[in-house]
Parts: structure tokens; C-alpha cells; sequence
């Protein structure tokens, strides 16, 4: 059974390239949750990338602005992007988020069959792709996922940590 966290069996300088459109494609998502940072949201972005390599959606954090339990940035590009091709099966896409999904989201991820989840940082609160839960691998998941973790790790954790450090400075 694949490991669901490496990338397999490439020659390395083909893994190399597909290491620099991750981070490539991770920038974008970056700039999404520094919308979010910037409006007042914890900072979260992501985006969606077809089979052709071409960006068709992104989200970023929108819960308290929405006042949505829901807005999370991976659920809103999901539906942009099923929208957008006229499918809910997304198994030819490939999402990008800054932090590792909650299980609202890595359940969305399964049920939209996305073919590749790539993610900046583990999330130790509420992480479900591996860190506190894995709901891809879990029973409850009918879809077996591929993940790619820690792609601009220190710059997700670097804008969540310097977001959250802003907020106490600024309510003291
Ligand atoms: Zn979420």
C-alpha cells in the first residue's frame, strides 16, 4: 500500500521540479490567507490547481467576515472549483492549503475526491490529516488520499505565529 505522505517513485531532479511548482503554487495560497490576515482573519488561503497546471480557484478564510462556521479557506475554493467544471469530483486537482485541514475540510477533501492535497504547516489543535486525526486513511473515507506536508512549512507557521502575536500585542 503507497505511503500517503511521500511522493514515490520519480527520479530526483523530476521530484525537484515537482517540489518547485508545490512551492510555486503554495505562494499563491500564501497570499490568500494574507488577505484573510489583513481583513482580521486567522490566515488561512488556499487554491486549486486542474490537471492542466492552471489556477481555477481560491479561498481564503472568511468565517468571522461571512460570521460562517463554515468559511474555511478549503471549503470555499473546493466549491468555487467544482462550480467552475461543473463537477463535484475534483480527483484531477490538486488543493493547496497554508495550514493542515480541520476535519470539516480533510472530510470535504475526501468527498470531492481531490486527486493531491498539499500543506504548509501541521495544525496540532485540530490537524486531520495526520497530526491529531487522519480522516483520509480512517474508516470513515472511501477515497485514498495523496498528501504532500511541510511545502513552505516555516512561512505558513511564520504568518500564523506573527498573526496571532499581532492580536495579543494589540489587545494589550
Ligand atoms: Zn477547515
Amino acid at each position: 500500500m503507497p505511503n500517503a505522505h511521500c511522493p514515490l517513485n520519480k527520479n530526483m531532479l523530476t521530484e525537484y521540479s515537482e517540489y518547485l511548482i508545490h512551492r510555486q503554487w503554495m505562494t499563491h495560497a500564501l497570499e490568500f490567507a494574507q488577505a484573510a490576515g489583513n481583513a482580521g482573519e486567522v490566515p488561512v488561503g488556499a487554491v486549486v490547481i486542474d490537471s492542466f497546471g492552471n489556477l481555477i480557484a481560491g479561498g481564503e478564510n472568511r468565517k468571522e467576515r461571512d460570521k460562517d462556521p463554515t468559511a474555511h479557506a478549503e471549503i470555499i475554493a473546493i466549491r468555487s472549483a467544482a462550480k467552475i467544471l461543473q463537477s463535484w469530483r475534483l480527483n484531477e486537482c490538486t488543493l493547496y492549503v497554508t495550514l493542515e485541514p480541520c476535519p470539516m475540510c480533510a472530510g470535504a477533501i475526501v468527498q470531492a475526491r481531490l486527486g493531491l492535497l498539499v500543506y504548509g504547516v501541521d495544525d496540532p489543535k485540530t490537524g486531520s490529516i495526520r497530526t491529531v486525526a487522519n480522516i483520509p486513511d480512517s474508516a470513515a473515507s472511501n477515497h485514498r488520499l495523496r498528501v504532500i506536508a511541510g511545502v513552505q512549512e516555516s512561512n505558513s507557521r511564520q504568518q500564523l505565529q506573527g498573526w496571532f502575536a499581532n492580536r495579543r500585542s494589540s489587545k494589550i
